[in-house]
This record gives structure tokens, sequence and C-alpha cells, in this order.
């Protein structure tokens, strides 16, 4: 974040019991195929903006949330009341998923796809494609053909 001017976004869920605010700039933005995604959102794919957890805040609604830990390793937290999905925390990697679709006036310029070897439907957008994950976020960098 080093002085840049750091910009702001307002993500809200469905019935706007919950907000986030959300600051700086995601070091992910892009497509997770992941079945554990998939299960989660109930949709073929999903868009994720990966923040440093210190980036979220929930400025409305902390006592309205839901979090269901399918893993250790992310903390899927939806509306209690209209059971928008709204963000996942990942601990291990000090990353807050915010959904995308939940953030008002955020440009989606998607990065790449992640878990694509798992995918359910294919998007030929010729963004890279990883197996599961680039290095820098634990997985093996493997990339696969669209
Ligand atoms: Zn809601
Ligand atoms: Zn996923």
């Amino acid at each position: 974040m080093a002085g840049d001017e750091e910009k702001t976004y307002q993500a809200r869920c469905m019935c706007g019991a919950v907000e986030l605010r959300v600051a700086g700039t995601p070091v992910f933005v892009g497509y997770c195929h992941c079945g554990d995604c998939r299960a989660w959102l109930g949709a073929p794919v999903h868009a994720a903006t990966l923040w440093p957890r210190g980036n979220v805040e929930i400025v409305k609604g902390k006592d309205n949330l839901v979090v269901y830990k399918h893993t250790e390793r992310s903390h899927r937290t939806s509306c209690k009341t209209c059971g928008g999905h709204i963000l996942a925390d990942h601990p291990g990697l000090e990353l807050t998923d915010v959904l995308a679709s939940t953030m008002a006036d955020f440009q989606w310029t998607p990065m790449m796809h992640i878990f694509y070897g798992e995918k359910m439907i294919a998007i030929a957008d010729g963004l890279p494609k990883y197996a599961n994950m680039p290095e820098a976020f634990g997985g093996d960098g493997k990339e696969i053909a669209e």
C-alpha cells in the first residue's frame, strides 16, 4: 500500500444488513473454480478478490453473520437474514476474499483462473489457467490449457 492513494469500496449483502468497507488494492482478482467455492455459492464459478485481512472492515451487521468452515483454511461468511454470501476469510494466507459481486463500483479486471483443474465450465478468455494456484499463494504453479 506504500503511499498510493487508498481507494475504498463498499460491499453489502443482498438485504443490506451487512456492509463491509474494503480499502486499497487487492492482491488477487480472478476466478476460482474449486469445488468448495462452487458448492458454497451454488454457482459454476466464483469471482474472487483477495485483500490483506486488515483492509477489510465489517462496518455493519457483524452480529448478523454466519460463518461456515468446511475446512479451517476458509471461513465462509454469509448474512443470516438474506443468506447472501459476502466474504471468505483465509487466516492461513492472511487474506480475506470479498465476493466481487457484493462490491459497488469495483472494476472487475481478472488476472487469472485458479483451480481450473476442478472446473465445471470452461472460460476461453486468454487469461492464465492454474491447475490449482500460483506458487505465491501456496500452489504448485502449474498452468493448464483453456
Ligand atoms: Zn443480508
Ligand atoms: Zn475456490
